[in-house]
């Protein structure tokens, strides 16, 4: 299959701009097979409108058929064969074995979801009869469900190619609840993404799905993605990236004349606490599970681990000693693309001249810019010193961390108290130390959306009971995950029902239960029909 480097709207190509741009291989700057079209603002409108036109087609579709749809995403993403895994290292530097652990991830996913939506209790069907003979007034019949809202601009983030991008949880979860979706592919893997598309397409194609559920853009400027997020007709957004690209467009959700939720998943500092029990017992264990958890993919993780705070003493000093050696074992590895490398090379720098940070280890290969390679770093300073400059507790993507001594619990809950939300927090210690910490757990509870116990961030189970997200600014809502069957809940709303014929209602909230959903009846779980 070749590359187009068109739009792909509905099942139509589009290429409107005179302007393109490439795709490189950021381990030696190659140029990569095709050129991308940059995405007209008529384009983007005519993918919109698309999704417009067959929402209420798509939406109205039986729970089987969108879950047969997800599984032929499924054997389409496999029918790629290596094509997608090898354009996807080759856009990002990624290891074939990382690109392969990816696509596992989205079709174990979208399994996940297809089981949950032929299941269907994820709708959260309520229902309270109504009692005409109640007083002083009658009872109405009431009932509600969720249902999917509308159009969906999506955004990947550039760490992960398959997983989080055009085949990930955002555009899953949105079919699933049977609302379009329009992907604003990433700039820095755009062949990724069409061949994703193109996989996507194929099985809507399959499947008899409305033309128009599914169209994708390409751009390189910001303008395509503020334009998509700003066309009237999208329902909601959900991002996956930087801080600032987060924040800027859900300024602009907001600032719409009909502002829309607009979820993003951004960085994160993701500290780790390791108790004084613990350090004793396994200083040598929790050094290399924290490097390892540092330094995998170069540290472009949103769970990478960027702060370690423990109390001082001889443990804490030989912790921090084998961390050191540790990083000096890092072999300097390729960043995902330049402008990554650049922010992570301008923030080494500002770190290695703060006047409250001390350098105790580095990768002792050095890196060589040419092919975008970072070295490791581990800095070390006090609670003071963290405390002094807030630009040390933002996220610096890539494999750096900064080691805090504290001298106490107090001092632990005050650095806790300082950080801003985060998407985890890490808690190394015994279950005596969770009593004598107790200050600080409760800290981290408000602080993180998972709470780690003698673990590391890296590495998201993708299941029912995950939350990714956390207090801003891990996310724009705290409430929301962006991994997990809980994602879908960003594009549906309850939709309420009152006196309304049964025949008319959703299957789901019928009198006969005739997809057997668990429901709550007047208060009480049932998957029973009820006899009214
Ligand atoms: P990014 O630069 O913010 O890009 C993400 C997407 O947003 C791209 O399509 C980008 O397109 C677009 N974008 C960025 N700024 C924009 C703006 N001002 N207006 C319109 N569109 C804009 O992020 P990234 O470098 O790809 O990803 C790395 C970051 O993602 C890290 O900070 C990491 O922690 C975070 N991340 C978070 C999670 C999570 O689940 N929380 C997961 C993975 C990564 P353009 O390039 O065309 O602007």
């Amino acid at each position: 299959m070749n590359l187009t480097g068109q739009q792909l709207i509905g099942y139509r190509e589009s290429a409107k701009s005179d302007e393109t741009f490439p795709a490189f291989d950021p381990c030696n700057g190659a140029g990569l097979e095709t050129f991308f079209y940059e995405a007209t603002e008529k384009e983007i409108g005519e993918a919109v409108e698309l999704a417009e036109s067959v929402f209420s087609d798509f939406r109205d579709l039986s729970a089987e058929a969108r879950a047969d749809f997800l599984e032929a995403i499924c054997e389409e993403t496999m029918a790629l064969g290596d094509k997608l895994l090898e354009r996807a290292t080759a856009e990002t530097g990624h290891p074939l074995a990382r690109c392969e652990m990816e696509r596992n991830r989205i079709i174990q996913q979208a399994h996940l979801f297809s089981e949950l939506i032929r299941e269907g209790s994820w709708a959260d069907a309520r229902i309270d009869l109504g009692d005409a003979n109640r007083q002083p007034m009658p009872k109405p019949d009431v009932r509600s469900m969720m249902q999917p809202i509308g159009p969906i601009a999506v955004f990947g983030a550039s760490n992960f190619p398959i997983a989080i991008s055009v085949l990930g949880a955002d555009t899953i979860s949105a079919f699933a609840a049977g609302c379009p979706v329009i992907v604003k592919a990433h700039p820095a893997h755009p062949g990724t993404c069409e061949l994703a598309a193109r996989a996507i397409l194929g099985a809507a194609k399959r499947c008899n799905m409305p033309e128009g559920i599914f169209s994708m853009i390409h751009g390189r400027s910001t303008e395509v993605g503020s334009c998509l997020v700003q066309h009237p007709g999208i329902m909601a957004a959900a991002f996956t990236g930087s801080l600032a690209g987060g924040r800027a467009l859900m300024d602009v959700a907001a600032a719409r004349p009909v502002p829309i939720p607009f979820y993003a998943e951004m960085g994160s500092v993701n500290p780790i606490f390791v108790l004084p029990g613990a350090l004793t017992q396994k200083k040598e264990q929790i050094a290399a599970g924290f490097v390892t958890s540092l330094t995998m993919g170069v540290g472009q993780f949103c769970t990478n681990p960027g702060l370690v705070a423990g109390i001082g003493s001889d443990d804490w000093d030989n912790f921090s000693e084998l961390v050191a050696k540790k990083v000096s074992e890092f072999a300097p590895s390729t960043m995902l693309h330049a402008g990554i490398h650049e922010a992570y090379t301008k923030g080494i720098e500002l770190r290695n001249n703060s006047a409250v940070l001390e350098l105790i280890g580095k990768s002792s290969a050095s890196p060589n810019p040419d092919a975008c390679e970072a070295a490791a770093y581990v800095f070390q300073t006090s609670r003071q010193g963290i405390m002094s400059d807030p630009t040390l507790l933002d996220e610096l993507f890539g494999p750096v961390s900064t080691l805090v001594n504290c001298e106490g619990v107090d001092d632990m809950v005050a650095v806790a108290e300082k950080l801003d939300g985060s998407l985890s927090a890490s808690v190394h210690g015994t279950e005596e130390d969770l009593i004598d910490f107790h200050p600080l757990l409760s800290v981290l509870q408000r602080k993180a959306g998972r709470l780690i116990f003698n673990g590391y961030p890296v590495g998201i189970e993708v299941c029912h009971s995950i939350h990714h997200g956390g207090p801003y600014p891990a996310a724009s809502h705290s409430f929301f995950t962006s991994i997990g069957t809980r994602c879908i809940e960003r594009f549906v709303r309850p939709v309420c029902y009152q006196d309304w014929p049964d025949s008319q209602l959703p299957l789901e909230l019928q009198n006969a239960n005739p997809r057997d959903v668990w429901r709550l009846v007047d208060g009480a779980r049932s998957n029973s029909a009820l006899k009214v």
